[in-house]
């Protein structure tokens, strides 16, 4: 999960159908959007371009139209984040809020031998932040059957991604000074909130103190 900035104002389309007896949130160019703003990811598992795309309420409406209608409360997510989500996990860390440091107060592990691993653990104690770590370690790692196939799924799309990332590295620490700039350039649009799985990526650099130091401002919250 990294910080992801809701654009404004509201698509005006909304307040219209607010309105209505049987209004419709999805109206107008509300999906095209979400899928700006949330860089076409599943704001959850960070998973770009998923195959299923719900439009989760943050906070669920229960039938109350304020909630149901705002805009700062409609985000992107896949379909196995949001049906994991569900009711289980409430008051979450929001990635839309730049302050709760949804990319920093949560460390995300990938554990690569024997088997490729997950592990994600909370650095403050905070009710938020330690359901957020659950929540997180339930999309990754699965609890019912189903959501265990599913997470397996998107273990391997994470797995092949972050093969991809320390491969970069790894040319990157071996290169000389004018491949090193190009290949920083690759490194960074990966550090992007805008690429897969951002945060893991993150963590990778975090752990190291000379890359952090180079690549500090791809760390910040607002990038
Ligand atoms: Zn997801």
């Amino acid at each position: 999960m990294v910080y992801l900035e809701k654009s404004q104002p509201a698509p005006a389309c909304l307040a219209e159908e607010k309105t209505k007896a049987n209004g419709n949130y999805k109206c107008g160019e509300v999906l095209d959007r979400l899928k700006d703003d949330f860089k076409n990811k599943c704001y959850i598992c960070e998973d770009e371009g998923p195959i299923s795309i719900d439009v989760e309420h943050f906070v669920p409406h229960k039938g109350d139209k304020d909630l149901k209608f705002d805009w700062s409360n409609l985000f992107l997510a896949c379909t196995h984040c949001n049906r994991t989500k569900g009711v289980a996990y409430k008051d979450v860390l929001n990635c839309t809020h730049k302050n709760d440091n949804v990319d920093q107060n949560i460390r995300y592990l990938v554990d690569p031998f024997p088997s490729f691993k997950v592990d994600i653990r909370s650095l403050i104690e905070d009710a938020r932040t330690e359901t957020t770590k659950n929540l997180l370690r339930a999309v990754y790692n699965g609890e019912t059957p189903t959501q265990k196939l599913e997470s397996g799924n998107l273990r391997k799309k994470l797995q092949a991604e972050i093969k991809s990332f320390q491969s970069l590295l790894d040319r990157y620490n071996r290169a000389d000074d004018e491949e090193k700039r190009y290949l920083a350039g690759k490194l960074k649009e990966h550090l992007d909130n805008a690429s897969s799985f951002t945060a893991f990526k993150r963590w990778i650099i975090r752990d190291s103190a000379a890359l952090a130091e180079t690549f500090q401002d791809c760390l910040e919250q607002s990038q």
